[in-house]
């Protein structure tokens, strides 16, 4: 709704609420035995008049402002009615609709869900053009590209293993664990020197999922199983994990999905100096409490979050 709208929504109002009053008045007037008190000099006759006088600027003051009401109501644009709720609206059927403000609620759902498709219609085309397809979801890709991505889901279990074992033991400070509580797809527990702790989880060499706790923080459940899901409790690695999810798309590439994987764990093995490295921009350890968190995805090089090239 415009401001000029509202203006005249609250001018509207606002006249409505003299004319009330002035209604108000007017039968006050009248119901209680209106009379004007004149001399006794005065005629019947004059006295009549007097109490006619007084009538008439009394309506004409109520016509006034019912004129100045309806012009007001006039300038105001037609409301396009109530909103049309779909099969929502027998929610509402079986309770009075002055109990329960399920209508008000309903609208306010409709808008928010009328928004939530009008910048999901926006985002698809940009999001379109992004050539990062990580899915085979999509039907408009074409068989010789979806037999591609399919393989990249379809693999030996022991060629995943042979390949991360194989790149662990080219660093003597990372410790990657490989479990499989989700059938034939592993599940990385990585430990970084004495940085960090990591879980990722692949689907064939695909990383699905990547999240950075302390080093400090338990990663088993109370039953004693991996915890998958939940974050860090401290900013740092937050920020960290956010970044990974990030780095796991950048190096997401379904032709060489192996190498994506090693990519990504050679990324994510630069963080062990996460505490020792100060920014390459600004020199210092600590920027707004939090050391640099986000590494270059080619030369792996520390910056603060505020301080990316
Ligand atoms: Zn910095």
């Amino acid at each position: 709704m415009s401001d000029s709208t509202l203006d005249t929504l609250h001018k509207s109002l606002d006249v409505i609420k003299i004319l009330r009053c002035n209604m108000t008045g007017f039968f006050q007037l009248v119901g209680a035995g209106f009379r004007i008190d004149g001399t006794e000099t005065d005629s019947q006759e004059d006295r009549e008049k007097a109490t006619r006088a007084v009538l008439i600027a009394e309506t004409q003051k109520l016509k006034d402002n019912f004129t100045e009401l309806e012009q007001a109501v006039l300038s105001l644009s037609h409301p396009a009615g109530p909103f049309n709720l779909g099969n929502t609206l027998y929610v509402n059927q079986e309770v009075a609709p002055d109990r329960v403000p399920l209508y008000t609620q309903l609208v306010d759902s409709y808008k928010w869900m009328e928004k939530v498709h009008e910048y999901s219609g926006t985002a698809y085309p940009v999001l379109s053009q992004n050539s990062l397809k990580r899915t085979y979801f999509n039907a408009s890709i074409s068989a010789k590209r979806r037999r591609s991505l399919v393989n990249s889901y379809i693999v030996a279990p022991e060629a995943v293993n042979s390949a991360i074992m194989g790149f662990s033991n080219s660093f003597n400070d990372i410790d990657i664990q490989i479990l499989r509580p989700l059938g034939s797809n592993a599940v990385l527990n990585i430990i970084l020197g004495r940085t960090l702790r990591s879980v990722a989880i692949l689907k064939g060499w695909l990383i699905e999922w990547v999240v950075i706790r302390g080093f400090n923080e338990d990663m088993t459940k109370e039953d004693g199983t991996l915890n998958l899901w939940s974050e860090s409790k401290y900013k740092v690695f937050q920020k960290v994990t956010d970044n990974a999810n990030a780095a796991m798309l950048h190096f997401c590439a379904p032709t060489h999905p192996e190498l994506s994987v090693k990519s990504f764990l050679t990324w994510l093995h630069s963080y062990i100096t996460l505490f020792t490295q100060p920014c390459k921009k600004c020199g210092l350890h600590l920027s707004n409490n939090l050391p640099p968190t986000w590494r270059d995805l080619r030369t792996l090089d520390p910056y603060h979050e505020e301080c990316k090239p």
